[in-house]
């Protein structure tokens, strides 16, 4: 028979992917000998089966679930759904990979109109009692049953203007059982039933909302910007209760053994008297720092500062940990690796080295590589930021500059977005229905929450920068706009965040590139020690490639010559190329062109500094460059000795119905093989002038792109070999050089043995591959992903992270027909998936020599690259 249930002494740290995070954790604490609210952990396999049952609890696991029950009435000495000594607990939800705010949990569970009453007579604490049960309520009410939030709110704020109190404990234990009679008619009201009274009805109703939990739309889309599969399921945890609001005696807080915003460290936290759950976190009250908890109980502070250092040391990495103090009695009820910034995440693994704690490959494998984005991210212009006029100062929650039009809903957040506006989303607090808005903004803005509140938390875990609790804000949501001391603004309004500051400022202040420090340059090294695949860049310009040079670039790994025809009057020139009827017009078109390229990839060389380049020729179609401006047109006519009507004509006849799949890439020299001469000769000329002028060692690399049939490559190759011999000749010098081929065509892979012969290297073009392969492309397909995930056909983008099942395995079939004909073969890759962790993880795995990303994702694909090293030498 299966084990779908766990009392927390049978469990412990290493069983976190059937216990989930939490539970396993509580276990580990427990056998620690911490003071843990005892009870019991139903797997994540059991959650698998909820849903293989058709979403229901099976005999099997519901007896389970009952006989733990039992043994956790022993252990407490009370009875779960008793009237004289009733046992009440949280139900809480807990996946493998810690996911804050996704899904929902419920306490004081097992109280009815009768046990309140009990307990609230022999207690001699009716307030506790009463705000216990209205608390459940609505919880209940809102997981369980979906009813929202919001009603229940509305009731409690009514209720506090009724009796002239702003705070929600001076609420009286009257007010609360009065409460509690208009959240039961409320339920009744919206469901049509009455709030149920059976304890282990309501314990099965909850298990179940928390297993629904895993299912619901913004837990869905937080798995998917953080790699978690949907298969994984969540466990739930079931737990006699600690209670904060008791009074003055009690409270609940959280705490972080290290900053995790800037690393330091230093204890830090926050608790409130009298409260319980959420209420820290919710921003509902505005709560006190974890040092003034000395002054209040000094013993239970030195006792949790003892646990805290314990668990430290314990675990090797900063906790973050969640605790209660029922009448000065001290509970854990959480503890994990704490969520980090970017930069505090650096600074803990060098100073866990440094403290001796941890070794430099456990300092490598601590840094999550998604997490560096926000690093390199830009941060105000020293300059501006001077002259500007700062406004107010909320707490900084989650670091970096943004700056972008003001919008009051996550809706209209992602809405703008997707018109291309830049938005800052203001809010009261926020909540994780808002998760999808709070990505699509620059910044974020509340009014209320402290630094460990859902916008904090949320944001610092999307490298997205946040300012939390500017509580001078005047907001005004309805008529959407909110004042700042004499500044109004409106929706649409520019505004600037610091979220390294808290400062907030008018208007759209202008920023600068990242600075990187010394952590950084600590881990990256350790990181280059460790890794085997080699790292390069997609660059198209000096620029670029400078910048991926400084974060680490080997070499470019794609170098897209297109990109080079749209500046200035280049692209006269180019379009004088492509409106041309003879092979004579076009010659003398790209003779114009020539020299600009050449001049373009000496530059490139240079930055380079004898690193390889990989240089790919022309590749989209050519309608792409024709002008469109009736004015262009003529001025093209005009170059050309031509008519407007001639222009148009030509245009014309370069239309194309799938220009995806039409005349590009290879297809354009087979047609003009007059572009793949100029091309080639600007490539060797560039480097026969660097190599003499700097003594640099370049060795170009000419990639051919869109190959699916070797002889159209061989047609290329012969072209560019004829070509480039010429200019060696001619110049008198030494040169070496590759002609080698993108894999971006499904025929490429499966006929990658007679390509490899004639090939020098194969760089996978897995955009283009995986929209070959899927047959949809790659612009098009959000128009239709989002119902491809609801649907679960999909859990992720395939055009961000890899398909290792479909275009991976044709991936390995070009390496294994490619390997044994020619030794000397090297592979890469360049699509976009260079710079996603677990495409890289996957590209070492297959035994790729190199990824290319983009210059920022270059750190990230070191980083991923050590890790996925490390990770397979230890067979983990
Ligand atoms: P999340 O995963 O969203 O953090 P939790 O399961 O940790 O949700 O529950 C949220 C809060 O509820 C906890 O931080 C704690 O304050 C409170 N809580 C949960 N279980 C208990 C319990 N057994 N006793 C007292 N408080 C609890
Ligand atoms: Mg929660
Ligand atoms: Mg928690």
């Amino acid at each position: 028979m299966t084990k779908w249930v766990y009392m927390f002494s049978e469990g412990d740290a290493t069983m976190r992917n059937l216990l989930g995070g939490k539970g396993c954790n509580l276990a580990e604490m427990t056998k620690l000998g911490l003071p843990v609210p005892q009870g019991f952990t139903v797997t994540t396999e059991a959650c698998t089966q909820y849903y293989e049952d058709g979403k229901k609890i099976n005999d099997e696991i519901l007896a389970q679930i009952m006989d733990s029950v039992t043994k956790m009435e022993e252990i407490a000495g009370k009875k779960f759904g008793d009237n004289e000594n009733p046992l009440l607990v949280s139900v809480r939800s807990g996946a493998r990979a810690s996911m804050p705010g996704m899904m929902d949990t419920i306490l004081n569970l097992g109280l009815n109109e009768d046990v309140v009453s009990v307990i609230a007579e022999k207690s001699g604490n009716p307030r506790w009692a009463w705000d216990c049960y209205r608390r459940f309520i609505q919880m209940y009410s809102d997981v369980v049953m979906e009813v929202g939030k919001k009603y229940f709110e509305e009731l409690i704020d009514k209720m506090k203007e009724d009796k002239g109190v702003t705070e929600d404990t001076d609420l009286s234990a009257e007010d609360l059982k009065e409460l509690s009679a208009q959240f039961k008619a409320e339920y009744k009201n919206k469901l049509g039933e009455e709030f149920p009274t059976d304890a282990k009805e309501q314990l099965l109703g909850a298990i179940q909302a928390v297993f629904r939990s895993w299912d619901n739309p913004r837990a869905n889309v937080y798995r998917r910007d953080n790699d978690i599969p949907y298969s994984w399921g969540t466990a739930v945890n079931v737990q006699m209760m600690a209670f904060g609001n008791m009074g003055d005696t009690s409270g609940t807080g959280v705490a972080f053994t290290r900053d995790p915003a800037t690393g330091e460290n230093k204890l830090m936290g926050e608790f409130l008297i009298n409260a319980q759950g959420e209420d820290v976190v919710a921003g509902v009250r505005t709560p006190q720092p974890i040092s003034e908890l000395e002054k209040i109980m000094p013993e239970v502070y030195k006792e949790f500062v003892d646990i805290t250092e314990k668990l430290e040391n314990h675990y090797r990495d900063m906790q973050d940990m969640e605790f209660t103090i029922e009448d000065k009695k001290l509970y854990m009820l959480q503890t994990r690796n704490g969520k980090r910034t970017a930069k505090a995440a650096l600074k803990i693994a060098c100073d866990l080295v440094d403290e001796g704690m941890i070794k430099e490959e456990k300092a490598v494998e601590m840094i999550d590589p998604r997490n560096l984005d926000t690093l390199l991210h830009p941060q105000f212009d020293p300059k501006a930021i001077k002259e500007a006029k700062e406004l107010g100062r909320g707490l900084a929650a989650s670091p970096g500059a943004a700056s972008g039009k003001v919008v009051f809903t996550a809706a209209d957040a992602k809405a703008w977005d997707a018109k291309g506006e830049k938005v800052v989303l203001v809010r009261l607090e926020t909540s994780p229905e808002d998760i999808e808005g709070m990505k699509a903004a620059q910044g974020i803005l509340t009014v209320r929450g402290g630094m460990t509140s859902h916008a904090a938390v949320v944001a610092r875990g999307m490298g997205t920068c946040c300012v939390s609790g500017l509580s001078e804000i005047k907001m005004d949501e309805a008529n959407k706009k909110f004042t700042l001391g004499d500044t109004v603004f409106n929706e649409g309004d520019a505004i600037s965040l610091d979220g390294s500051t808290g400062a907030v400022y008018p208007g759209a202040i202008a920023t600068i590139p990242a600075e990187i420090s010394g952590d950084f340059g600590r881990i990256m090294g350790w990181a280059d020690q460790f890794r085997v695949l080699k790292v390069r860049t997609n660059a198209d310009t000096p620029e670029d490639a400078k910048r991926a040079r400084e974060l680490g670039a080997e070499g470019i790994g794609l170098c897209r010559t297109e990109h080079m025809f749209f500046e200035g009057d280049r692209i006269d020139a180019f379009r004088e190329m492509i409106c041309s009827d003879t092979v004579e017009e076009r010659e003398a078109a790209l003779e114009k062109i020539l020299p600009v390229q050449q001049g373009d990839f000496e530059k490139l060389y240079e930055a380079l500094e004898g690193n390889p380049v990989t240089i790919r020729f022309l590749d989209p179609p050519l309608h792409e460059f024709v002008p469109t401006e009736e004015a262009d047109i003529k001025k093209l006519a005009d170059a050309q000795g031509k008519t407007v009507e001639q222009i148009k004509e030509i245009i014309e006849g370069l239309h194309e119905f799938n220009p995806m799949m039409g005349h590009r890439g290879c297809r354009l020299t087979v047609t003009y093989p007059e572009i793949a001469k100029m091309q080639t000769r600007a490539i060797i000329r560039a480097a026969i002038n660097v190599k003499k002028n700097t003594n640099l060692e370049v060795k170009p690399e000419i990639m051919i792109p869109l190959v699916g049939e070797v002889k159209e490559f061989k047609f290329v190759k012969d072209i560019v070999i004829a070509t480039a011999e010429e200019e060696i000749n001619n110049a008198g010098v030494k040169l070496d050089y590759e002609v080698g081929t993108m894999i971006e065509i499904p025929r490429a892979c499966l006929t990658a043995d007679a390509i490899a012969k004639e090939a020098d290297f194969f760089c996978f073009g897995t955009n283009d591959l995986t929209q070959m392969t899927y047959g949809f492309s790659r612009d098009d397909a959000g128009k239709f992903l989002d119902s491809y995930y609801d649907a679960k056909i999909f859990e992720y983008d395939p055009f961000a992270k890899l398909d290792q099942v479909g275009v991976g395995s044709l991936m390995k079939m070009a390496l294994d027909k490619g390997r044994p004909v020619n030794d000397a073969l090297h592979f890469g890759i360049c699509g976009e998936h260079g710079g996603d962790p677990s495409s890289v993880e996957f590209c070492h795995e297959i035994g790729l020599d190199y990824v290319s990303a983009s210059p920022f994702r270059v750190p990230i694909a070191r980083l991923a690259a050590a890790q996925a090293a490390i990770n397979n030498r230890e067979g983990k």
